[in-house]
């Protein structure tokens, strides 16, 4: 201000604009320099940004380099293990197919070898023997009293095994003794896994033998509660002698070998075969027909008799014999019949049967008489069988009671059958009753009485199949009523099959060894080689 005292107003405003443009002129370069550090900053940023997106960009660029690669080596990878996978498929298709030949080679060597072992069996005579063993139970460590007490050591402890298919090993050991193995040779050796089924299809060839004439009988033999009644009827249903038909798996030999039958008849014409029932049991040397009914139908048992016809052949007169149409009709009036068997619980098993359950059924061969050598191709057969046929026609065709549309009816019919013969051929099922010794299930009295029957019909069993051996002129069938009842499926050319069942522990070993040696005595039987019979062939053009 007191530059400006005494200056005019023009040089005052003049002054100020000098001052101004000089203040102007210091501010424009403040923002000159800042201008240039931020243009410098600016550029250092820039440049550091560049070179950080050159960098990622490199990075990316190696970063998806490397992805290329992998997806490559992926792919390549994929494509390696496509071209192995096509490799393997070729191969497990290979493999498949030489399995599928192997399968087929083995088929057709199990059949020739089943082929092979049946014409073995058919040339060792008519008695089969085969052998089941049943599998440890939950009551075979339960204690007998009887039982000594070195019986009683291991007494659940396995001995007796199917070493394989034809061989049972057991193992014999006694207190102060090395152990022993013995063997025993039978025609087949069911293991203790074997189903019924397996069973079955063994025994079931025999069954074609029956409509080629010839009497068959399968019995099971052994002691109380080994799996005689298990393998021939089924398992036995809680508390009742009846046996359990619904499950089909578990049937035994009996309604499988029916239902075989029915089967093969279903095969022949119509009305020239049928088939009648009947059950008995033979208890202390009595024989009760299980399917007799009283007055108002009610079934009960009845004592019967066993003879010997005049042509030799053993018969029960009375007994009943039912008609049957089919496998469940047959099942329902054996479970019917088995209702009454007599039974008393002996320490081995609660349902042991004490009594030889027999059931027979009668297969009825209706040919006309021009016809008779047309039925069977083989001659010898029909020739034997023409000697038996009677000229008699069936008891249902007299009584004219039946409804099925194969029984002859009408005045012309009846008349056309009096002009047929029949031929009977017998298939006999039998649940033998238990072989154990007295000692071993701890009976007195009458139960006592009961075992020694049963003992000396089974001796009489192996008397029977003794003599048949040394081919003794006199064969003492009729010792015992059981013996005299089977003469006819044991005998003359009948085919045999013994069923030995086994119980596999410690326990049962005296049990087990007298079986197998009842088994072992029953296959040296040789009755001669037996001629293979052909399957009946109805003549066609007859
Ligand atoms: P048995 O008639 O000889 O006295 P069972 O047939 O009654 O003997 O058999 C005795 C028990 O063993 C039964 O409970 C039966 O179900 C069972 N059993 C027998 N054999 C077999 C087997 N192979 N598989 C399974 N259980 C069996
Ligand atoms: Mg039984």
């Amino acid at each position: 201000y007191q530059r400006l005292a005494g200056r005019t107003t023009n040089e005052v405003l003049q002054l100020y604009a000098a001052r101004d443009q000089q203040m102007k002129l210091q501010r424009s370069s403040g923002v000159t320099q800042l201008h240039g550090a931020i243009k410098k900053r600016l550029k250092q940023d820039l440049k550091s940004l560049h070179s950080f997106a050159l960098e990622l960009s490199k990075d990316f660029q190696r970063q998806s380099k490397t992805c290329l690669y992998q997806v490559l080596a992926a792919v390549q990878g994929i494509q390696l293990q496509n071209e192995a996978m096509q490799i393997f498929q070729i191969k497990a298709f290979d493999l498949e197919q030489s399995l599928q030949e192997v399968t087929e080679r083995y088929e057709k060597e199990k059949q020739k070898r089943k082929a092979l072992h049946n014409s073995l069996v058919e040339l060792r005579g008519n008695i089969r023997v085969h052998c089941r063993i049943r599998p440890l139970l939950s009551f075979d460590d339960a204690a007998g009293y009887s039982v000594s007490q070195d019986r009683q050591r291991n007494f659940s402890e396995k001995v007796a095994y199917a070493a394989d298919d034809e061989t049972v090993l057991v193992k014999c050991s006694r207190p102060g003794h090395a152990s022993v193995n013995k063997t025993f040779q039978f025609e087949r050796v069911y293991n203790d896994l074997e189903s019924q089924d397996a069973v079955f299809e063994d025994v079931a060839p025999l069954l074609t033998s029956l409509l080629d004439g010839y009497n068959v009988c399968i019995m099971a033999y052994g002691q109380t509660g080994s799996g005689k009644t298990y393998t021939m009827l089924g398992p036995q249903l809680e508390g009742n002698l009846a046996f359990s038909i619904e499950d089909k798996s578990e049937l035994g030999i009996i309604p499988r070998a029916t239902k075989e039958v029915f089967r093969l008849i279903s095969e022949k014409p119509p009305g020239s075969y049928w088939v009648e029932v009947s059950v008995v049991e033979v208890y202390n040397n009595e024989i009760f027909d299980l399917l007799a009914k009283d007055s108002c139908g009610k079934v009960f048992g009845v004592k019967r008799d066993v003879v010997t016809t005049r042509e030799g052949k053993s018969d029960v007169p009375l007994l009943t014999h039912e008609t049957v149409e089919n496998a469940s009709e047959f099942l329902h009036l054996v479970n019917k019949g088995l209702q009454l068997r007599v039974t008393h619980p002996t320490l081995v098993h609660a349902h042991s049967s004490r009594s030889h359950l027999v059931v027979t059924l009668t297969i009825t061969t209706v040919v006309f008489g021009d016809n008779f050598g047309t039925l069977w191709e083989d001659e010898q057969t029909s020739q034997r069988l023409n000697k038996e046929a009677s000229c008699t026609f069936p008891q249902k065709m007299r009584d004219n009671k039946s409804n099925s549309s194969s029984r002859a009816s009408s005045p012309v019919q009846l008349e056309a059958a009096e002009k047929m013969k029949q031929v009977k051929t017998r298939l006999q099922l039998v649940d033998l009753a238990g072989s154990e010794c007295v000692g071993m299930s701890g009976v007195t009295g009458a139960a006592l009485r009961e075992t020694s029957f049963i003992n000396r019909s089974l001796s009489a069993l192996a008397d029977v199949l003794g003599a048949i051996a040394e081919q003794r002129a006199h064969v003492p069938y009729r010792n015992s009523k059981l013996t005299h009842l089977l003469q006819d499926s044991v005998g003359g050319d009948a085919k045999l099959l013994v069923m030995l069942c086994i119980s596999p522990g410690q326990k049962y070993l005296t049990e087990s060894m007298q079986s197998l040696g009842f088994g072992t005595r029953a296959r040296q039987v040789q009755r001669g080689q037996v001629k293979k019979k052909n399957f009946p062939v109805l003549s066609k053009g007859k």
